[in-house]
């Protein structure tokens, strides 16, 4: 009982892919081309091709994904950008660092995604875009928050997708649902590689152009800095470790859905309460996250039975040091509460039924009152 689960179990899958990873890496290795090698151009076109996007612009994270695409979108000082204040810090990071301001909407409460009901009322003739968030996995409701910037004379919309790449929604896939899609290939999100990586998604021609000279360092042509960029590219060697696990990432999808579902029914009636999942979209499961009440408490006890949680996220940014005197927002009641409440149980492709069963069964105890 009191062997320590692993809370992201990346060893079977790198045990099952071991052999791809090894043949791909070393191809790299041959070739030499460890920047901008072929594998780049190859994930781009099978990334693009997954998500129905027309381009794929692979970068060296996801927060530099994020970057590019605010760099691509022109922004100046004194603007300001739409967003969540429940996300990890670089969803609102990369607006400051362009002199640009957040302007944090709250979120609905089941979902943890933007209140899209909110963003209306924070558009000033200085936005410049909206980038919600699709939290945990599951993709945010990008059809109203579309349909909100058009009424505001086309305002951008960026999908900060680092944790949802592989979700659907209304049968199109993460991505592939407005102006920008972004993600991450850090080695915990759903598509992982082994160090840092990350894509911008896009369809319009003239802004995927735009990604690809910022990429390297504003060239249009070699020695010609068109616009001031970033050295913003993607390994080859991650990109072919990428291309290695798309080998089972269609079953690794299924999987993290079967095994979300499963979470449901296993805490089901426990006092547990789980997060709300749209009947028009799926939930790929970054995190397997619910609320609980005395989580210090629930936390520490699991921790004993060798069950290890996190917390995405304890203080909404507006809320923290870096943030609260560069943003605004209306004090975003809904975040504040979910951050004291949220809390992310084991989750992987490759969590077992047993090892499953054994955090269900020890929080059920836990929460039950
Ligand atoms: C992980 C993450 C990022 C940043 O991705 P990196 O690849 O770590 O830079 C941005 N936004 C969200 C919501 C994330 O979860």
């Amino acid at each position: 009982m009191t062997d320590k689960l692993d809370f992201i179990d990346l060893k079977t899958q790198y045990a099952a892919l071991k052999d791809r990873i090894a043949a791909r890496m070393q191809a790299v290795l041959d070739h030499g081309q460890y920047i901008m090698g072929p594998e780049v151009k190859e994930l781009e076109q099978r990334l693009a091709a997954f998500s129905g996007s027309k381009h794929c612009i692979t970068v060296s994270s996801g927060t530099e994904a994020l970057l590019i695409a605010l760099m691509a979108l022109e922004l100046k000082p004194g603007d300001e950008v739409i967003t969540t204040p429940f996300s990890f810090a670089a969803t609102a990071e990369v607006i400051v660092l362009l002199g640009a301001t957040p302007v944090f909407v709250d979120i609905e409460p089941g979902t943890c995604n933007i209140d899209w009901r909110g963003i209306e009322a924070k558009i000033t003739p200085r936005t410049r875009a909206i980038m919600p968030v699709s939290l945990y996995g599951q993709v945010a409701d990008m059809d109203e928050i579309n349909a909100v910037a058009a009424r505001h004379g086309n305002i951008p919309v960026i999908e900060d997708a680092a944790q949802s790449f592989g979700a659907s929604y209304k049968g199109r896939r993460s991505c592939n649902l407005s102006s920008f899609g972004c993600t991450s290939f850090f080695p915990s999100k759903p598509l992982g590689c082994y160090g840092d990586g990350g894509a911008i998604f896009t369809s319009d021609d003239a802004l995927a152009q735009a990604c690809r000279e910022i990429r390297v360092h504003g060239q249009s042509a070699r020695y010609t800095h068109t616009r001031i960029g970033v050295g913003g590219r993607m390994d080859t060697l991650q990109c072919a470790v990428v291309l290695a696990k798309l080998e089972r990432f269609e079953w690794e999808l299924q999987r993290r859905r079967e095994i979300g579902a499963r979470y449901a029914d296993l805490l089901a009636g426990s006092g547990v309460e789980l997060l709300t999942v749209r009947a028009d979209r799926d939930c790929v499961w970054a995190q397997y996250t619910v609320f609980v009440d005395e989580r210090a408490r629930v936390q520490a006890a699991l921790q004993e039975q060798g069950i290890p949680t996190a917390v995405h996220y304890p203080k909404p940014l507006h809320q923290q040091p870096a943030f609260a005197a560069r943003c605004r927002s209306d004090g975003c009641a809904e975040s504040l509460r979910a951050a004291g409440r949220v809390m992310s149980l084991p989750m992987s492709a490759d969590l077992s039924a047993g090892d499953q069963e054994r955090v269900a069964a020890a929080l059920r105890s836990l929460a039950g009152r």
